[in-house]
C-alpha cells in the first residue's frame, strides 16, 4: 500500500480528535476530584461503552471477552490480524494518558482503514487489567488474549475481599469463557502499542516519538538483614549489630553500582521496614527490596550478582544476619525487530528522528510477546511524568503518533514477519 502523505493541518486534527477523546475518558472515575478506574467495576463498564462506541463509529465490529477486553474488529481478506492495543483502567489518582490513548489511536488509525483494502484484519483492543490497581496481579486481560491467563489468579482478592472470579460475575462474564478468549497463533500476526513514554528521554531529546527496542526485565531482591536490638543511649558504637545501618550502606552500594553502568542498569530501594523501629532502639531487623531492571538480560544479572555479593561483605563485616531472596523475576522483552524497523519507517516520513529506547514500565506487550511478535511506539510526555494528574503529551504529539501507527500500518507486512 502506498504510504499516506500526512498534510500538518491532518496530523493537527487527528491530534485534537485524540485529545478529545483522551479527556473524554479521563472524566469516567469513581471519585469526583481525581481519576480512579479500577477493573470490572461500574466505571469500567462506563469506559468500555464509551470505547465501543467510538469503535462502532469508525467502523469496527465490536465484542468483548471473558474479562471485558473490549475488542473492535476490521475484517481482511486472509485470516492474519494486526493486534493493536492498551489499557483503560488506571491506577489511583492517574493521569489521563496512560493506557487510554493507546487505544484511541487504534481507533483513530482503524478508521483510516475502513473503506481501504488492507492484506491482513486489524482487531483493536481496550484491556481493562494492565494496572494491577485492584487485584494483586497484573495483565490479566492480555494475557486471557495470549492464552496465559493463570486459573488461580481468580481466587485473588481486592481490598474489600471480593475475588477476580466473583468481580467478574458481577460484570455479567464467566470464568468459564477465559479459554475462548485466547487467539490462535496462526491468526495474531503482531501486536502493537502506542503509549506516552512515561520517563523524560524523548523530551530531552526533543522528539515527539521513539521506537521502543525491548520492554525491560527486572529482578526483585528481598533483602533481610538480621542485627541485635539495644539500648540507644547504653550500647557503645563498636559493639553494636544496627541491621538498618547495614541496609542503608547496602543502599547506597546500589546506587553506586548502578550508576557505574552508565544508564544500562537502574536500582531502586522504595520500600524498607524497620524492627523493632523505636527511635530509642537500635535497629534489630530490616527488610529492603531491591528493584533493578535493564534492557539487558545480561548487564541485570551481572548488577544482580554485584550487589549481592556487596551486600555479603557489608554483613559480614557488621556481623549481621542476611537472607536474600528473589521472589519476582520477569524477563526482558524483544520488541520485533521488523516491527521496529516499520515504525522507524513511519517516524522518519513523519520529519521525525526515529530514536530507539528501551520502556522502564511494564506493558501488556510483555503477556502479548507470548503469542505474537510485539512493537511499541512510544510519545513524549510532558518532564517524563505519569502515574500522576499532571501526566500530559501534547497533541501535536498525539496526531503524530496516530499518523505514525496509520503509517505503520501501511508498511506492515505479516508475511515478513519471522
Ligand atoms: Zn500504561
Amino acid at each position: 500500500m502506498t504510504p499516506t502523505t500526512f498534510t500538518q493541518d491532518q496530523i493537527a486534527s487527528l491530534g485534537a480528535r485524540a485529545e478529545t477523546m483522551v479527556n473524554s475518558l479521563g472524566t469516567v472515575s469513581a471519585e469526583p476530584d481525581r481519576l480512579v478506574r479500577l477493573f470490572l467495576t461500574p466505571e469500567h463498564r462506563r469506559a468500555a461503552d464509551r470505547v465501543a462506541g467510538w469503535m462502532r463509529a469508525a467502523g469496527l465490529t465490536v465484542s468483548e471477552d471473558a474479562l471485558g477486553t473490549v475488542r473492535g474488529r476490521l475484517d481482511g481478506p486472509g485470516k492474519k490480524r494486526l493486534l493493536i492495543g492498551s489499557h483503560i483502567d488506571t491506577v489511583i489518582n492517574a493521569g489521563m494518558y496512560d493506557g487510554p490513548f493507546g487505544v484511541i489511536a487504534g481507533i483513530l488509525a482503524a478508521e483510516h482503514f475502513h473503506a481501504k483494502r488492507l492484506t491482513f484484519g486489524i482487531d483493536v483492543l481496550a484491556f481493562g487489567d494492565e494496572e494491577g490497581s485492584r487485584f494483586p496481579a497484573t495483565l490479566s486481560s492480555s494475557s486471557a488474549c495470549a492464552g496465559i491467563f493463570r486459573t488461580e489468579n481468580l481466587q485473588l482478592a481486592d481490598r474489600n475481599g471480593v475475588t477476580l472470579a466473583d468481580a467478574l460475575h458481577a460484570y455479567g462474564k464467566s470464568p468459564d469463557d477465559i479459554a475462548a478468549a485466547a487467539y490462535a497463533r496462526d491468526e495474531a500476526a503482531a501486536y502493537v502499542e502506542v503509549h506516552i513514554e512515561q520517563g523524560p528521554v524523548l523530551e530531552a531529546r526533543k522528539q515527539p516519538l521513539g521506537v521502543v527496542t525491548a520492554i525491560i526485565g527486572q529482578t526483585y531482591l528481598n533483602v533481610e538483614f538480621l542485627g541485635e536490638a539495644g539500648h540507644a543511649g547504653t550500647v557503645p558504637m563498636l559493639l553494636r549489630r544496627d541491621a538498618l545501618a547495614g541496609a542503608a550502606e547496602a543502599m547506597l552500594l546500589g546506587e553506586t553500582l548502578a550508576r557505574e553502568t552508565k544508564g544500562e542498569v537502574v536500582a531502586t530501594v522504595g520500600r524498607i521496614a524497620v524492627a523493632p523501629g523505636a527511635t530509642n532502639v537500635i535497629p534489630a531487623n530490616v527488610v529492603a527490596i531491591f528493584d533493578i531492571r535493564s534492557g539487558s538480560e545480561s548487564a541485570r544479572a551481572k548488577l544482580v550478582d554485584t550487589v549481592k555479593a556487596g551486600i555479603r561483605g557489608i554483613a559480614d563485616r557488621r556481623h549481621l544476619g542476611l537472607t536474600i531472596t528473589s521472589p519476582r523475576e520477569v524477563a526482558t522483552t524483544p520488541c520485533d525487530a521488523q516491527v521496529q524497523d516499520r515504525f522507524a519507517d513511519a517516524v522518519l516520513a513523519l520529519g521525525a528522528e526515529p530514536l530507539r529506547l528501551g520502556s522502564g514500565a511494564g506493558h501488556d506487550g510483555q503477556a502479548m510477546a507470548k503469542l505474537c511478535p510485539i512493537g511499541m511506539l512510544f510519545v513524549r510526555c510532558r518532564g517524563g511524568i505519569s502515574h500522576n494528574p499532571m501526566e500530559y503529551a501534547n497533541p501535536q504529539d498525539l496526531g503524530l503518533a496516530v499518523a505514525a501507527l496509520i503509517g505503520f500500518i501501511e508498511r506492515f507486512e505479516p508475511e515478513k514477519l519471522g
